[in-house]
Order: structure tokens, then sequence, then C-alpha cells
């Protein structure tokens, strides 16, 4: 993945300024920086566990922050979780490109519908587990809790 990280060990030159991340320019940008612990995809991950009605601690890698999101619903919830994180990064990384190289604007709710609307579309192809046929009703809150209670 082309951060910039990856381009300094591969001696591509960077200026001081543009190795900062092109979100936040507090850091060094890094694939864990952008996509978790910047302040700005950090913003979208939270937006998306209040949707999910679920609260998880962030962590600042991505092995463990994967495996701590696609596991904060029950074992039905894990592939749809998988889903939206996938999901998420992607269109974090669209957004980065956006902000570094066309001089977009970072919007989050504008990224977070973006997301929500993929997973629906892509909920038949990736088999992703959304009980309700009602997108409005999920697209303003998808609640884990309700939707991945058992039924007797
Ligand atoms: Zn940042």
């Amino acid at each position: 993945m082309a951060t910039v990280d990856n381009l300094l060990k591969r001696n591509v030159p960077i200026s001081n300024s543009e190795s900062r991340c092109a979100l936040c320019q507090m850091q060094l940008e890094d694939a864990n920086h952008i996509f978790l612990s910047c302040i700005m995809s950090a913003g979208i991950w939270n937006e998306l566990l209040r949707w999910l009605g679920k609260q998880s601690a962030l962590h600042s890698n991505a092995i463990v922050h994967s495996s701590a999101f696609t596991n904060i619903g029950n074992k039905k919830d894990g592939q749809f979780l998988a889903g939206v994180w996938m999901c998420t990064v992607w269109c974090i990384w669209k957004g980065r490109n956006e902000v570094r190289f066309n001089h977009g604007k970072w919007a989050q709710d504008k990224m977070v519908a973006e997301i929500k609307s993929r997973l629906w579309s892509w909920k038949q192809a990736y088999n992703l587990r959304i009980p309700t046929e009602d997108f409005r009703a999920w697209f303003a809150a998808a609640n884990l809790e309700e939707s991945g209670a058992e039924r007797n």
C-alpha cells in the first residue's frame, strides 16, 4: 500500500509536510494511523459503533482492531461486521486519496452514509446478515442487539 511510511522505505523522496497524514496533518502517515488511530477516521469508527448500538475500544493495531470489531456482536453477526470493517477501511482509503490527491474534503457524514449504502448493496453478493428489508430503518440504526437476538 502506497502509504507515506512505505514510500519512505522505498526511498521515494517526500518532503516533511507531505510525510504527514493528509487528514489530520499531525502524524507520520502509516496504515495503522490512517485507518484506525487518526482522529478523522476514528470519527467514522465511532459513528459506525453508535449506528450498531455498540461500544468498543478502538485499537491502533489493524489485527487487534479488526478482531475486536468483528466480535462486538454475537457470532451470527461476525460476517456482517467483517463486511463493515472492510467496507470502512476501503472508504477511508478512498477518502484519504481524495484529500491527498484531489484537494477533496473529508466529509464524515457522507462517508458513513456511503459505507451503509454499500453494505446494503453488497448484502446479497457477500451474504451479509441484515435481518430487515426496511432500508430506511436500518440506515438510521442497525442496532445489533436487536437484530442479533436469538429467535425462538
Ligand atoms: Zn491523521
